[in-house]
């Protein structure tokens, strides 16, 4: 063929195929948080909130985002699955399954919007010809109203992938079944006390590439999950260095990761921990847009594959790590007449799940004794404190007791004149039953030892020192 016909066919190729948009870098996916977002600084929606957001949405949108089809959750409340995009491959995402794991719902709505407020640039434009994007934010509106794990029924959803006895349940099949994803992302909370890798720092998100079976072979599927879960991994670890964290859980049939991944959609597990201090649900919300966009990047550039090797190096997400506050080498009078001893104390607050998900109930009292092992966001080096149970009341019931041992000329200008021994019979006193033992919700009063006598150092109430 002579040469001129051969370039003409060359260049005539070249002009229908659009050249590649180069991947958007994770610094610009980071920066395409804020003024993509939408949800509250919370890091958690109400369902009628979130509602509200996604009408507002769809309309912003021009026809970019539109609702695919509509489920109805077993209390009524709307449950949207969401379309962007018209490529020929569908990835499917879905959050808070579980009602009190609510930071993936937020992150959905900031990537449905950035991908509306983005749609003519390259890289956002060539994403939307590769895929349709499909997102359930919130598929248990009913738990999440309730702050709840569960759905109104009581039942765990993600275990009702078999029997499908939850409208939830039955809604996430049937989407998997019309649209049989190419990819599905399973979005959830965990614990915020976990580590990544045993002395790591705590996990801010820790993937999985959840197996089809007990033992699943190697092969394309298996190959795609942990390709995904390996790049979303790297793309965390810029943003959030050594708070990476590989989970870890056993095959579970009845499952909705497990099952989908057997159904033919390879699924990733992303769990949510925890990033403690101040603006903590923010910046959870922003790390799971950056690594949810930069996985939607990645399959529509089909470099998702073959990561293996990268997914096992990633440090194991370590449960039991840490607790929220922990006083080290304090002298205990434990509220039961005993002899001091010297002792750490572990508290656990209510709220150790991030963006106002409770786990517990109450805050509890983790652990008395030599807690070298675990760490705490907070610590306090309490060999200069004695610790007792707080009077009822805290504040106002300790100034009630201390009328009383100034009355009795044990306590003056402030300072108790106790010895241990009394110290441990007044202590039992005041306690009134409440004692320093594991998993109760004792609130503590604490002196500081000076030379003239105890002098109070503040309270611990709810887990939280206060001076
Ligand atoms: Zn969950």
């Amino acid at each position: 063929m002579p040469a001129a016909p051969l370039l003409a066919i060359l260049l005539s190729a070249a002009a229908v195929t659009p050249s590649e948009a180069p991947a958007p870098p994770a610094a610009a996916l980071q920066a395409a948080w804020s003024p993509a977002r939408v949800s509250p600084s919370s890091g958690s929606y109400a369902p009628a909130a979130l509602v509200a957001d996604l009408e507002r949405l769809i309309v912003r949108s021009g026809g970019h985002v539109r609702i695919e089809q509509k489920g109805v959750s077993a209390e009524g409340r709307p449950i949207f699955l969401l379309a962007a995009g018209s490529g020929p491959e569908k990835v499917l995402l879905w959050s808070q399954m579980h009602g009190d794991e609510p930071t993936a719902t937020c992150a959905l709505v900031d990537l449905l919007s950035h991908l509306v407020a983005t749609r003519t640039e390259p890289a956002t434009r060539q994403l939307l010809s590769r895929l349709t994007v499909l997102a359930i934010p919130m598929l248990n509106p009913d738990g999440a109203s309730r702050n709840d794990r569960r759905n109104a029924q009581g039942i765990d959803i993600n275990r009702d992938a078999l029997r499908l006895q939850t409208p939830e349940g039955r809604f996430l099949r049937d989407v998997r079944e019309r649209h049989r994803p190419v990819a599905g992302f399973n979005l959830h909370n965990q614990s915020a006390l976990v580590s990544a890798g045993r002395n790591g720092l705590q996990t801010a998100l820790a993937v999985l590439a959840v197996s089809s079976s007990e033992d699943e072979a190697d092969g394309p599927q298996l190959a795609r999950k942990k390709g995904l879960a390996a790049h979303m991994a790297r793309v965390a670890t810029t943003f959030a260095p050594g708070r990476v964290a590989r989970y870890d859980t056993d095959y579970t049939e009845r499952a909705f990761g497990d099952s989908m991944s057997r159904w033919g959609t390879p699924t990733v597990l992303l769990e949510t921990g925890g990033w403690f201090g101040p603006g903590e649900e923010e910046r959870l919300v922003r790390l799971n847009f950056v690594v949810l966009l930069s996985a939607l990047h990645a399959l529509a550039r089909g470099e998702d594959a073959d990561g293996a090797p990268a997914y096992e190096a990633i440090p194991r997400n370590v449960r039991g790590a840490f607790v929220d506050l922990l006083l080290r080498g304090a002298s205990v009078h434990g509220g039961r007449g005993l002899p001091p001893f010297t002792a750490d104390l572990a508290f656990v607050r209510s709220g150790s799940i991030a963006g106002g998900g409770v786990r517990l109930r109450s805050t509890a009292l983790a652990d008395v004794g030599d807690l070298a092992h675990l760490r705490g966001f907070e610590e306090v080096d309490a060999a200069r404190l004695v610790a007792a149970p707080a009077p009822a009341e805290g504040a106002s019931g300790w100034a009630k007791v201390l009328t009383g041992l100034v009355a009795r000329g044990l306590a003056r200008d402030g300072l108790l004149l106790l010895d241990d021994l009394a110290l441990a019979r007044e202590a039992a006193e005041w306690a009134a039953g409440r004692a320093i033992v594991p998993r109760t919700e004792v609130d503590l009063v604490l002196f500081r030892r000076t030379e003239k006598g105890l002098a109070l150092d503040g309270f611990v109430r709810d887990g939280v020192r206060t001076q």
